[in-house]
């Protein structure tokens, strides 16, 4: 009897870390990660790895089909809403067993001065209202042309991405390429030796990228927030690996125990 097949679509620390899991821990599995190829040198997970965007929902829902995919994890980041969608349809179509592997956000806290906003560009109309002077921007590469508007012109941007950003970028800008994960004092430092006075990040969540968040809290200094997407309707969520293993019948503890 062939091997069940998995299929992680991928791209976050979460999605790498449960395909490492299930090498180790669960052999009788036939374990693929899909990775869109936008980073130039991934962190690549055990098991097989396939690269590129598949052609749509309906080409996924072919791929699942022709390669007998028994169950389809959507593991990819919270702010990727076009390939969950994408998901979602595509098992529907393909009638492959689907659920996701999604971090919550970051919790508030009382002492954050958090100030949501519902997009990117909602997020750059906040920063002359807050009287922003030096922003810590982190949104990623693919969110910067939100910040690219004249009317931004006078404040300064700390930009950090994972790689080299493209045009169109704020005028007054400084890259730092850099992959986390980050500390406090690292942050803190950060902030402090480029005097920045609002930090905009995404509501990605997860443990790596949480510093900055700790940092402007000790700091006193304002965080935009960008909230995430809706995810589509009717896909089974778990929050973390534990819970991956659980939905695939296995034991959660092995999320503790692999090394
Ligand atoms: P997106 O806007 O939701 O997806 C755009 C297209 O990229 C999809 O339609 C699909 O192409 C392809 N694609 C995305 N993820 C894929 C995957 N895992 N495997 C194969 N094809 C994939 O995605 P995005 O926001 O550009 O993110 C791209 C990747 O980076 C994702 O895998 C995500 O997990 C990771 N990532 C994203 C962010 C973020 O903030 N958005 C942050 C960190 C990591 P086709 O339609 O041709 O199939």
């Amino acid at each position: 009897m062939s091997r069940p097949r998995v299929l992680i679509l991928g791209g976050t620390a979460e999605a790498r870390r449960l395909a490492d899991v299930l090498a180790a821990e669960a052999p009788h599995l036939h374990v693929t990660t899909s990775l869109a190829g936008r980073v130039a040198n991934p962190a690549t997970p055990a098991g097989e790895i396939r690269l590129g965007g598949f052609g749509g929902p309906e080409a996924l829902a072919a791929w699942l089909v022709a390669h007998r995919v028994d169950v389809l994890v959507d593991a990819t980041h919270p702010f990727a809403a076009t390939i969950s969608a994408h998901a979602a349809r595509a098992a529907a179509v393909a009638g492959v067993e689907l659920f996701a592997l999604r971090r919550p956000g970051w919790p508030a806290d009382p002492r954050d001065r958090r100030h949501p906003a519902r997009s990117l560009a909602d997020a750059a109309a906040l920063l002359p209202v807050l009287g922003a002077r030096r922003v810590f921007l982190t949104v990623g590469r693919q969110g910067l042309a939100a910040f690219a508007g004249s009317e931004l012109d006078g404040t300064h941007f700390l930009v950090r991405t994972v790689d080299p950003p493209a045009p169109p970028l704020p005028r007054d800008v400084r890259v730092l390429l850099d992959r986390g994960p980050y500390t406090v004092e690292g942050e803190t430092a950060l902030l402090l030796g480029h005097r920045v006075d609002v930090v905009v990040t995404k509501d990605s969540g997860g443990a790596a990228t949480a510093a900055k968040l700790t940092a402007a809290r000790e700091l006193g200094l304002p965080v935009v927030v960008v909230e995430r997407p809706p995810s589509p309707e009717g896909v089974p969520e778990v929050p973390d690996v534990r819970g991956a293993l659980a939905r695939l019948g296995l034991s959660p503890a092995a999320a503790d125990t692999c090394p």
